[in-house]
């Protein structure tokens, strides 16, 4: 008797359990819905785009810059988040200089050869001389080819690194990750073998004539040589150049210099949790950007993607149950400094961070996340898929996040990496190419939609 009461009694709370999960289920999938319809019917981050791609490029200390902090403060405080503060924080100020030159002495077998190889100086770069630097060019693909060659052949000239990104992988980010340590760590590299300067083909996976940008490095104790990037097209170009004549001379001239630090700001908006407030979700982009171009997709798109996930939750009066911040990070691109600050100021203030998303790798149509969390909250963020499959989201994927939000990582906040389609991505990044155009209205909307959308998950049920 007492057996088959007990059974029942199991089977009816089974039933109850069972029927309250797919109700909480039936709940999130309609407001998912309600997220993505705001999103595409009324969402706001297209014109903001279109405001902060105004301002014009935004590098760590320059002006512009500073009217990107105020503009995204303004921005936050006109949808009356519940705060909105900076956060100071002390940026590199490298300038560009108005000098980029790079001129052939000869054309080689071109009968309309360009007077310029289009180049630009690498952020961080030291300038050459007033006259320039004039000496031969010798190309390599690998680190390894440096010792081959050895100093005897090296010694006094430009090296040319000149490995492509490899255009097999499906996803573009693998690629540029198989190329960049050119870019970043060519001039040491070079100048351990006595090179005077370097020339990196630009990480793009299109052929055209933009030189891209970014980030390179020096070590203190190897002495600092100019670095400059040249476009895919004047990659090819030169390389046919040095090959017709190893010993063609080359002039290349560069006036960038680095200035001292200049005080600068994260800017941060909230929205209170109204049950667990101490429990924080963070949503972000970072809101420098190279000099080059306008910072549209790298990294514009996240900054507005992820002031319209906090929006559009004041816009549909969902009160979260726990803390959302809009974090957009200053200097992600010369230097991370707004990253480590916020990740620093939060342990000092002990902030309780559960999840943190970033979006910084364009605004094209997401497509999934890749997670830097434990097993368990990665099952629980596959689990979600289900419901967020309709509006394109495929994957949760072990992987890196995003650089600003890396160093909020403890082993118990989850980190998150909006991935988007990848294919475009490095056509624009970091050069004069990544332009508001180049966006699209709907492709960004879905991507800040599907921020609020793991927001609202986590900070409605936790993990
Ligand atoms: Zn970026």
């Amino acid at each position: 008797m007492c057996q088959v009461w007990g059974m029942k009694s199991t089977s009816i709370l089974l039933f109850i359990f069972l029927s309250l999960k797919v109700s909480a289920q039936n709940n999130d999938s309609a407001t998912i819905r309600k997220i993505f319809t705001e999103a595409l019917t009324a969402g706001k981050s297209y014109d903001q785009l279109r405001q902060l791609c105004n301002i014009g490029p935004r590098l760590s200390g320059s002006e512009n810059a500073a009217k990107a902090v105020e503009w995204g403060k303004k921005v936050m405080e006109e949808y009356d988040f519940d705060t909105v503060y900076l956060q100071e924080v002390m940026v590199p100020h490298w300038v560009r200089g108005d000098k980029e030159i790079f001129v052939p002495e000869k054309a080689g077998s071109r009968s309309t050869p360009p007077k310029y190889l289009n180049i630009c100086a690498l952020g961080g770069s030291i300038g050459t001389p007033e006259k320039g630097i004039r000496s031969s060019v010798i190309e390599v693909k690998q680190f390894e080819d440096l010792e081959k060659l050895g100093r005897k052949q090296i010694e006094g000239k430009i090296v040319f690194f000149n490995r492509p990104m490899d255009p097999t992988h499906i996803t573009t980010f693998p690629a540029y990750g198989g190329a960049v340590n050119q870019r970043g760590s060519g001039a040491v590299m070079a100048a351990k073998y006595g090179a005077v300067a370097v020339i990196v083909r630009s990480m793009s996976l299109a052929l055209d004539d933009f030189p891209h940008t970014g980030a390179m490095r020096y070590d203190d104790s190897i002495t600092k040589i100019p670095a400059a990037a040249i476009s895919t097209n004047g990659a090819e170009y030169l390389s046919e150049l040095i090959k017709l004549d190893p010993e063609a001379k080359f002039t290349l001239t560069l006036s960038c210099q680095t200035l001292p630090d200049v005080k600068s700001y994260n800017v941060i908006g909230e929205i209170k949790g109204s049950q667990n407030p101490g429990e924080i979700l963070v949503v972000g982009g970072h809101l420098d950007s190279w000099d080059l171009g306008e910072g549209a997709h790298d990294d514009g798109a996240g900054c507005v993607q992820s002031i319209e996930a906090l929006r559009l939750f004041k816009a549909l009066k969902i009160k979260p149950v726990r803390t959302l911040r809009a974090v957009l990070f200053m200097n992600e691109e010369n230097g991370l400094r707004g990253g480590k600050k916020y990740a620093e100021l939060a342990k000092a203030n002990k902030e309780k961070h559960i999840l943190a998303i970033e979006s910084d790798a364009g605004g094209f149509a997401p497509r999934g996340f890749d997670a830097d969390c434990t097993d368990e909250q990665l099952k629980k963020l596959k689990d979600y898929l289900q419901i967020l499959t309709p509006y394109g989201i495929h994957f949760m994927e072990k992987g890196g996040s995003g650089a600003d939000i890396g160093p909020l990582k403890d082993g118990t906040v989850a980190l998150l990496g909006l991935r988007p389609e990848s294919q475009r991505y490095f056509d624009y990044h970091h050069a004069a190419s990544d332009t508001f155009d180049k966006v699209n209205k709907r492709e960004l909307e879905l991507g800040g939609a599907a921020m609020a959308a793991i927001l609202y998950l986590i900070s409605e049920n936790g993990w």
